[in-house]
Formats: C-alpha cells, structure tokens, sequence
C-alpha cells in the first residue's frame, strides 16, 4: 500500500512542468524535463544539478565599459543598473544577479557595434546573450556552474548612443532570458522587441509570475530530488560518473 501511494504520488508531481507559463522558452522548459528523467532513471546527482543550474546560482555580473566616452559610459551604468533593479525589484531576495568589478564574474555585459547574424522579423537584434550551464555528478555529488556573455548593441541607429532607457530594458531582456523566459512577438513586453525611442521601465505582470511559478517549480522539483537522493543514500543505482553537459 505504501509503495503504490508513493509511486501516485511522484507521478502526480512529475507532470508540473505542463503548467509553466507559456512565456517560459521551450529550451528550459525541456531542459526541466530533462532533469526530472534524469531523477527517475535514478540519476537524482544529475538530476539536482541539472535543476539548480536552472534556478542560476548567485551570480556577479561585471560589466566592460571600456571604449565608451566617460559621459556615454555614466548613462550606460545607469541603464544597467535600471535593468538589473526591474528584476530584483521582481524577485526581492531571489533575486541571483547582482553587479561587481570582479573580473572573475560569471555574466559579463559588454557593448559592440552590432551583433551578427541576428534579425528578428527584419529588425537587427540590439542584444544578446550566450549561457552556459555545466554540470557534474558522481554516486553522492554534483556540481554546477552557470556561466554568460551578454552583448548589446551601444549605437541606436547611424552613431547614436543607445538611451539609459534603452540599456535598461535591453539588459532586463537579456536577464529575462537567463531566468528562463523566451522572446515574445508582441511589444509592450520586456521580451518583446523594444521600439527605439520608447524603451519599457517595468517588466509586467505576466513576465514576473512566469519567472516566479519556473523558480517555485524548480524549487519544488529540487526538494522531491533531494529526499529521494537522500532515501537512495550510498545503497544508489549504480554509480556512475557524469561528463560535463555544454
Ligand atoms: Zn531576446
């Protein structure tokens, strides 16, 4: 009897990742997934280090303001930290980024001229980012490292420098992504396509419960892995040593 209410019980919460919100990207949502297979194949190190990696540990951002002339470069610092404040203002104190001069910071921010080979529906992209998540997992450990380079365009259009407005909604969009949201089609959000001019100062509604029902779902996920880790113990499946996932 117990077991059978057990096994209910695991295959009732398993189907939690159908409830994210539709703003949450395919990529996390599948790599959520991918983390919950790993747990019931019984790799539950991998699986936690797969979830945490996905909840992005406390994280420095640095941000390379060389190149920029003083005045330019004030107006960007201002942007950024506008950007960074719509999320911590959304998160409060899961909030995991925060700004740094280290220069061993995980996610560094950087300004180019233009970014190559992307256009969205005609419109050069003005930002980017490239994360990498890393993990490693043994019998009774696991590892995780995250890991991103953000780009963003510092001319509007001809050689105009980007707002402080515009900084800051460009850095909450790539963030957003970081968080595990995907590009919407429609402006008026912080991951829809920013009209130049016109750059948003607040995420909405919808963006921050998207964000905060994947962290909860992590968070949960997280804990079920965890005490089953615990129950399996040194006794575990076989042991097996996990190569690093790019
Ligand atoms: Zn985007």
């Amino acid at each position: 009897m117990t077991v059978l209410g057990l096994a209910i019980l695991i295959t009732g919460t398993a189907g939690a990742s159908a409830n994210f919100s539709h703003l949450v990207d395919n990529a996390s949502a599948d790599y959520f997934s991918r983390a919950l297979a790993a747990s019931s194949e019984g790799d539950h190190q991998k699986g936690l280090a797969m979830l945490k990696v996905l909840l992005v540990p406390r994280t420095n951002v640095r941000v390379d303001y060389s190149g920029l002339p003083t005045s330019v470069a004030e107006e960007f610092r201002q942007g950024v930290q506008s950007g960074l404040r719509m999320w911590r203002d959304a998160l409060g104190s899961d909030m995991p980024f925060s700004l740094t001069d280290r220069p061993d910071a995980q996610v560094t921010i950087r300004f180019v001229d233009s970014i190559q080979g992307h256009s969205h529906q005609g419109v050069d992209c003005k930002g980017e980012i490239t994360a990498r998540r890393r993990i490693q997992w043994g019998p009774d450990v696991h590892y995780f490292e995250f890991a991103a380079q953000i780009s963003i365009v510092r001319f509007r259009e001809g050689r105009t420098w980007m707002s402080s407005g515009e900084i800051a909604h460009i850095t909450a969009h790539e963030l957003g992504h970081a968080l595990g949201l995907g590009d919407v089609q429609q402006s008026g959000r912080i991951m829809g396509p920013m009209t130049l001019g016109r750059p948003l100062s607040a995420l909405t509604q919808d963006e921050v419960r998207a964000v905060q029902g994947f962290r909860a779902s992590v968070r949960f996920e997280i804990e079920r892995v965890q005490s089953k880790a615990n129950l399996t113990g040194m006794n575990g499946i076989r042991p097996r040593i996990g190569v690093p996932i790019p």
